[in-house]
């Protein structure tokens, strides 16, 4: 008789096959997961999960390193990275050329005025103190997200609940089909936490009685000193310097007395935009979260329930003080406490190894230009507005006087295509000898023009990113890129070394390479150094949740995580 051939043989033969089926998370614990919680937060850089490392606790952020699998070479594949198409792209799972959201906002080239990416006329915020102020809603995105397809796989049993303080941090990642996409109000109601006639009719309870409490105004009464003794924060430059931008009234410097600041804000009706740039917007945001999760039984039952929150402050403020800066490495040290609360909250309502969490950005961004020049890396400042007088000029000589320029922000140049057409002049032709003259300008590194995004393939560097950004009805008629290092302005008098405050949006590593971390149900302790990107978030939830890829998923599911 066959040795091999006996009964013991035979169950492990089975449980091999079985084994092999269902293999993601290595049979530790290979149910599915009771909620997904995806975070992003905004503008944080790969760097700033080790920069910092020494000061963080160990129930935040280094217990996700410690427990989860962390993809340290993770980069956006498409520019420009800024914070609409970031979060489409992690939860379409595909690139703005494909799901449409070519920035924040952009010209509308039909409707010849500027739009934003959750722009909708037709709904309007719930929530609201005044009546009938336009609300917001995922119009805009073409493709659908992981979350619509969650949705509609459990035929709607599943809930979605996105949170941010900014509209479009929460619009975007809930898809066309969340249950409810919330965000803080700064303007028509101030310091609440609205939703839109596109989710709901009025905002459930639990929201109602969260905003009653006033906890914005009372955040906004606070004072915020460093954490740590400041003298510690060896990892940073100096707390006064002329990098940053000075929001009281001498220097930019520890304490941040908001009470003080609110009274100087409020004058301009804009003091809650306060919590944008204070670590209590994310304390704030956090305690939301928490509060949706207890409300909605996120994560209370068999369905998989999907939680997405993006932490918006560490962006704001990084926009006024840098990645270099005291204020930006406390503001992180703040939130991996944020973390620790938010993980030791789930743990207690859904359950350990019961939810599964992501945690990436929405892209970099680069330190602050006046830096980089005093410390000698290369940086500049391209003034966009010179560029779009200089070029009108020279198209008016070459073709006649007309508005040749339609629009131009800085990245994308919208020709008049009316006037080419009327005078009889070839649209390609135009758009070529634009990207010439504007390639011959200080900082523009590259122009490409619409003709060619459409007619080559790129496939590397900085022309591939540009068209994955790409999108032929929505995007320029040129497309410029700019010189590592340098930062746009309209000021076209501005020197480097004047320059406060930073930005992102391009296709280098300082924009792109960004942290992505996975914990929880079905997660192994790892790491990879493999190139990956955001836009392989939304596919390889696909594969863990067993649904079907959103529909212009273009990326690919991280195979690490399904050893
Ligand atoms: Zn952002
Ligand atoms: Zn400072
Ligand atoms: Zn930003």
């Amino acid at each position: 008789m066959n040795n091999f051939i006996n009964s013991k043989n035979i169950v492990v033969l089975i449980v091999h096959i079985i084994g092999s089926y269902f293999s993601y998370g290595q049979t530790e614990d290979s149910k599915k997961p009771k909620l997904v919680v995806g975070i992003i937060v905004d503008q944080m850089r790969a760097e700033q999960l080790y920069r910092y490392e020494a000061k963080y606790s160990e129930d935040g952020f280094k217990r996700i390193l410690r427990d989860g699998f962390n993809y340290k070479n993770t980069q956006y594949n498409y520019s420009p990275t800024v914070t609409a198409s970031g979060h489409s792209s992690i939860y379409t799972g595909t690139t703005p050329s494909m799901h449409g959201i070519i920035g924040n906002n952009w010209h509308d080239r039909y409707k010849k005025k500027y739009t934003s990416s959750v722009e909708d006329t037709t709904v309007v915020l719930i929530g609201s103190k005044k009546q009938n102020n336009t609300g917001a809603s995922p119009k805009q995105l073409l493709t659908t997200t992981i979350s619509d397809q969650l949705r509609m796989s459990t035929n709607f049993r599943s809930k979605v609940i996105s949170v941010s303080l900014k509209d479009r941090g929460a619009v975007l990642p809930g898809g066309h089909l969340a249950t409810a996409a919330y965000w803080h109000d700064i303007e028509t109601s101030p310091g609440y936490f609205v939703s839109s006639s596109y989710y709901m009719n009025e905002l459930p309870n639990w929201v109602s009685t969260f905003n009653k409490l006033e906890k914005s105004s009372t955040y906004l009464d606070t004072v915020w000193n460093t954490f740590y003794p400041i003298e510690s924060y060896t990892e940073s430059y100096g707390d006064n310097n002329k990098y940053e931008v000075v929001l009281g009234d001498d220097s930019p410097t520890f304490p941040y007395d908001f009470k003080i600041l609110r009274k100087k804000y409020r004058k301009r009706n804009i003091e809650y935009l306060m919590l944008g740039f204070s670590p209590a917007g994310n304390t704030l945001l956090t305690e939301f979260a928490m509060d949706a999760i207890k409300n909605e039984e996120l994560g209370s039952d068999e369905e998989t329930d999907m939680l997405t929150i993006s932490y918006s402050v560490t962006d704001k403020a990084g926009h006024l003080f840098g990645p270099n800066s005291v204020e930006i490495e406390d503001i992180y040290i703040r939130l991996d406490h944020e973390i620790s609360t938010l993980l030791k909250y789930l743990d207690k309502k859904v359950g350990k190894g019961e939810y599964l969490l992501f945690l990436t950005s929405d892209h970099g961004a680069v330190p602050i230009a006046s830096y980089l020049n005093d410390i000698k890396v290369p940086t500049g400042v391209a003034r966009t507005a010179k560029f779009k007088d200089n070029l009108s000029k020279y198209l008016n000589t070459k073709y006649g006087e007309d508005l040749w320029v339609q629009n131009f922000d800085g990245n994308q140049l919208y020709l008049n295509r009316i006037a080419i057409y009327k005078k009889g002049l070839q649209l390609e032709s135009v758009q070529q000898d634009a990207a010439n003259f504007l390639v011959d300008q200080e900082g523009i590194s590259g122009a490409l023009t619409a003709y060619q995004l459409q007619t080559s393939q790129y496939t590397s560097g900085l022309r591939e990113l540009v068209q994955n950004g790409y999108n032929q009805k929505r995007s320029g008629d040129v497309i410029i890129t700019f010189n590592a290092g340098f930062v746009q302005d309209d000021d076209s008098e501005i020197e480097v070394s004047s320059v406060q405050g930073t930005i992102h949006g391009s296709g280098y590593s300082y924009d792109t390479h960004v942290p992505l971390l996975w914990f929880g149900n079905g997660i192994s302790h790892g790491e990879s150094v493999r190139k990956v990107s955001p836009v392989d978030i939304a596919s390889t939830l696909t594969m863990i949740l067993n649904l079907q890829l959103p529909s212009g998923n273009s990326g690919s599911p991280l195979r690490e995580l399904f050893k």
